[in-house]
């Protein structure tokens, strides 16, 4: 498997250097580059490598490129403790995880994706049937709702991260266990440190118990509170605002909340102006 990834790896490689060296054109370079995927049967992915060096994934039975890393070009034996992890190593170590029971009925598990660092980030429950075949958090019904949340709110889906409490699908989407989400805390940690996000949105109860323990969704969504540097707001989770016409129009009215809670927490980071001497 990373043999193969090297060897399109490779390929994508010789075609960048037939234009440095004025064989092909910019746009004959960026069209082969364009034309050239690498299928990787053993989950039905479809990857793409960017002239910029970038991957992006098309994941199975999805028609969406979205920005990605093959795990399999990381090598598990020479990474670092997760607390020192980058982003596509704690997605490495969560592919292979069997720290929880969870990890028995999985098909893929699902680490996030998104941008790091970024101004948002949403943290939901745990993958779905459909998040569970692609490898992706919040595709399916719940994930194109989403899509439009950001959307009426002024962001793309890609200048967010996504992240949920546990990675593997919980049987029969059951809610996760205090084991289970013990077991996994340490991935999302890790994740929250790296994407140094200005607000976290956390949709549905057992994000929002990470910082609001006990609390009622029903009482205090859309409400966030200062933490650090960053600002938490809980919001309904987007399968049950589904379900619920009256939660559905609350969370549209949660999500038109966020430019400004985004500015808001700006200001936390912005450096102290120099005092002044009055004297
Ligand atoms: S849910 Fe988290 S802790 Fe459990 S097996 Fe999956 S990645 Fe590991």
């Amino acid at each position: 498997m990373p043999q193969q990834f090297l060897e399109f790896q490779q390929q994508v490689e010789a075609v960048k250097t037939r234009y440095l060296t004025g064989e092909i054109s910019e746009i004959e370079r960026n069209d082969f580059i364009r034309q050239m995927n690498y299928h990787d049967t053993a989950w039905d992915d479809v990857w793409m490598l960017s002239p910029k060096g970038e991957w992006f994934r098309k994941a199975t039975g999805s028609k969406v490129w979205i920005r990605d890393y093959p795990i399999a070009l990381i090598d598990p034996d020479t990474l670092p403790p997760i607390t020192e992890m980058n982003a596509h190593q704690v997605a490495r170590v969560v592919h292979d995880c069997t720290r929880c029971g969870l990890h028995e009925g999985r098909k893929r598990a699902v680490p996030g994706e998104g941008p790091v660092p970024a101004d948002i980030m949403l943290i939901g429950e745990g993958p779905g049937a459909t998040e569970d075949q692609q490898a992706r958090p919040f595709v399916g019904a719940s994930g194109k709702f989403l899509d439009e949340l950001l959307a009426q709110a002024g962001y793309k889906r890609a200048e967010v991260f996504i992240g949920n409490v546990v990675k593997c699908r919980p049987p029969n989407n059951r809610d996760p266990q205090p084991d289970e989400l013990a077991a996994c805390k340490e991935y999302l940690d890790r994740q929250v440190e790296l994407v140094q996000p200005k607000v976290i949105v956390t949709l549905g109860r057992f994000s929002m118990y990470r910082y609001f323990p006990g609390a009622s969704i029903t009482k205090i969504h859309g409400q966030s509170k200062r933490v650090g540097d960053t600002l938490i707001v809980p919001m309904f989770h987007p399968a049950a605002a589904l379900r619920n016409p009256a939660w559905r129009a609350l969370l549209i009215e949660d999500f038109q909340k966020l430019p400004a809670l985004v500015k808001e927490a700006t200001s936390f980071r912005q450096p102290e102006p120099p005092a002044v001497n009055t004297t």
